[in-house]
């Protein structure tokens, strides 16, 4: 399986390859990883950049951490 977000309202989608555990961690605690990224020289893994760019893109609307078949 793999795992991502998608927006409810738009319809679009991102996969992500991380589990869910990390993804559900990701969306409860986007403003503490914000601030953690702003505070770091070596930035964020991947997955977190993409997850957070997403999630930003879509303030404000239901976000929710998908699976689909790999
Ligand atoms: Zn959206």
């Amino acid at each position: 399986m793999r795992y991502g977000f998608a927006c409810e309202d738009c319809g679009e989608v991102r996969i992500l390859g991380q589990g869910l555990t990390h993804l559900r961690w990701l969306r409860d605690r986007e403003h503490i990883v914000r601030e953690v990224d702003e505070h770091t020289s070596s930035g964020l893994e991947t997955w977190m950049s993409e997850g957070l760019a997403f999630l930003a893109d879509h303030r404000g609307h239901p976000v929710v951490v998908i699976s689909e078949k790999s």
